[in-house]
């Protein structure tokens, strides 16, 4: 429906989940964007559409059509940034004209949930908010800082905390190979130790690739950052699952960007996940793969 009735400003981006939802931007680009390892808005200039842009985008949607839709997703990233009195009168907009919508999704930085207040948090939620995708990347503050990511472990804890306590469901990002083959088993164990501290709903893994858009790229190839090798990253990914030890949480490496899918609940599945990552370390089918010197796709 999307392509048809409101124009996206591309490229646009959405968790899996969400492969069923009106995508609506409430923003366009990243407000941050300095994250040394992501290439997705660098080509966008930031900025905010008014409740009234958006109004008139969900108006040329046609009546039934409307009707069909029962989820939606506010992008770009960070959208979560917007002003509070600016998202709860989106959230009256969107149930304006889409009456059958259940609950709202947005990509939220975990600086920006801290900056609203726990009454605030709790107005979104029962405005029809729900899910916070948040990409926490790393619980190393090093890992952090080396790759210009705003935020701590401490600030992370806090917004989940937070915004749980407020009613929202978390699902979590970290992503793998972001400390390098320096910090590869620091990142593994404070992401884990900061999952948890908090126990989101769901806690996905992605892993990093080199873009040439990305400042990373030009740091791995000058030398300054040495990429984690493939085999590094699989022993990364087996030492963070090893880490956690949350109950009744839906772990999911199921992006392209993972060397392997993984699907489970924690802990009960926890065995069972680790034993296929070293299965398919052991693989016939992962021996060439494992050798390549830099993670993700490029050989220098
Ligand atoms: S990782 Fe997230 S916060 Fe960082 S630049 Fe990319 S979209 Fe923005």
């Amino acid at each position: 429906m999307n392509e048809f009735f409101i124009k996206l400003d591309e490229p646009v981006f959405r968790p899996p989940r969400e492969h069923d939802s009106l995508i609506i931007q409430a923003s366009i680009g990243c407000s941050r964007n300095s994250c040394l390892f992501c290439a997705m808005y660098k080509g966008k200039k930031f900025r905010v559409k008014m409740p009234a842009e958006i109004e008139n985008e969900a108006a040329r949607v046609p009546e039934y059509f409307r009707n069909g839709v029962n989820k939606i997703f506010l992008a770009d990233a960070n959208a979560f940034c917007i002003k509070t009195d600016d998202l709860l009168e989106t959230a009256f907009v969107l149930k304006k004209y889409f009456v059958n919508n259940r609950f709202i999704s947005v990509y939220a930085n975990p600086l920006d949930i801290i900056e609203k207040s726990g009454d605030e948090l709790k107005a979104l939620r029962a405005a029809g908010y729900k899910n916070l995708y948040v990409g926490l990347e790393s619980g190393s503050d090093r890992v952090l800082k080396l790759m210009n990511k705003a935020g701590s472990f401490k600030e992370s804890e806090a917004a989940m905390n937070k915004a749980q306590e407020a009613g929202f469901v978390l699902s979590v990002t970290v992503l793998l190979g972001i400390g390098g083959k320096k910090y590869s088993g620091e990142h593994a164990a404070e992401s884990a130790r900061l999952i948890n501290k908090c126990a989101p709903r769901f806690v996905n893994t992605l892993t990093a690739a080199l873009y040439e858009t990305a400042p990373l790229y030009n740091m791995v190839k000058s030398g300054d950052f040495e990429f984690a090798s493939n085999c590094d990253i699989i022993n990364e990914h087996y030492n963070f699952i090893d880490g956690l030890s949350v109950n009744r949480v839906i772990y999911r490496s199921n992006h392209v960007s993972n060397f392997i899918g993984l699907e489970g609940v924690l802990s009960k599945d926890k065995a069972r996940l680790l034993e296929s990552l070293l299965k398919f370390k052991n693989s016939r089918e992962a021996s060439n793969f494992i050798n390549l010197k830099t993670g993700g796709n490029y050989e220098f």
